[in-house]
């Protein structure tokens, strides 16, 4: 009987606390889960939410999210996701394409526009000078200020959604206040890219683009170089015009592997800058090590 007595508060306890979350509709479940297109966005998601479940989409880092396609299984992920981040810009237009345009789950970083490349060299040569311009380019994930703003965006969704959840948007901001001023430092020496995979990050340094305008075009719109167009690219190789070659292991197209060789055969270093995080690594410390590479392969010329 005394026994009892005491059990009995112990068990009222327990109760008022658990209902005391169960009026949000997000607790059914009792967590909020985020689904996002690529591993980049759940590496910031993650850093931003440690104890919310995270989950990209593209789970392969061999897939090209560029042209995933998902399937009916993912998109069944993601109706039931209470949060989607996508980075936008067409990049993975896949996912947001059949959703409603207002539909008030999805973060993204920049419009959420279909898969179109046009126009997207329209402010992309007015970088030099570093004005902090507006960069139109799908691979958003290496803009300092659109990642921290996203971090932010998704903090203020999931407090929203749950009070009580604990979030670290600072994580992710600091992270990338730090990556911006050391940009802004590396020194401005030349550099060509083989894909137009770093713009958001170059734009805010003193280096200064060497590429090939042609190749460059053709790039930017997921075209094919002219040979015209890799002959100049070669030649600017080959005489010194570039001190530092920019490119994506994870696109390497015959061209870029071969102007990859050209460029080690004359001594130009090679930065690899990449397209999607591996399965053992973190997005924070893909964008760091780049920033550094970059840094060290400046400082050598
Ligand atoms: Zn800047
Ligand atoms: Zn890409």
């Amino acid at each position: 009987m005394k026994k009892l007595l005491w059990t009995l508060p112990v068990i009222a306890l327990t109760v008022a606390g658990c209902s005391s979350t169960t009026s949000d509709a997000a607790a059914a479940d009792d967590s909020l889960t985020i689904v996002t297109s690529t591993q980049v966005w759940a590496d910031i998601a993650s850093a931003v939410a440690p104890d919310i479940t995270v989950a990209p989409i593209v789970t392969d880092g061999d897939s090209d999210p560029h042209s995933f396609e998902p399937s009916a299984a993912d998109m069944a992920r993601v109706s039931e996701a209470d949060i989607i981040v996508v980075g936008g810009g067409g990049y993975d237009s896949w996912l947001y394409d059949s959703l409603p345009e207002d539909d008030s789950r999805i973060i993204h970083a920049l419009d959420l526009s279909e898969h179109d490349h046009e126009g997207d060299e329209a402010d992309t040569d007015e970088h030099a000078g570093h004005d902090h311009a507006d960069v139109d380019n799908e691979h958003v994930w290496y803009s300092t200020e659109h990642v921290a703003s996203v971090a932010q965006d998704l903090a203020d969704k999931i407090v929203k959604l749950d009070p009580e959840a604990q979030v670290t948007p600072e994580v992710v901001t600091e992270k990338m206040n730090e990556l911006h001023n050391s940009i802004h430092n590396i020194p401005a020496v030349s550099y060509a890219q083989t894909e137009t995979i770093a713009d958001h990050l170059l734009s805010h340094s003193e280096l200064v683009d060497a590429t090939p305008a042609g190749y460059r075009a053709s790039t930017l719109s997921h075209g094919e170089p002219t040979a015209a167009d890799i002959a100049e690219f070669q030649d600017a190789i080959r005489n010194g015009d570039i001190d530092i070659l920019i490119n994506n292991p994870q696109s390497a197209a015959a061209v870029s592997t071969s102007l990859v060789e050209l460029a080690e055969e004359n001594n130009v270093p090679v930065v690899e800058i990449y397209e999607s995080p591996q399965s053992d690594e973190n997005f924070l410390d893909v964008f760091t090590q780049a920033v550094d590479d970059l840094t060290a392969a400046a400082n050598q010329v």
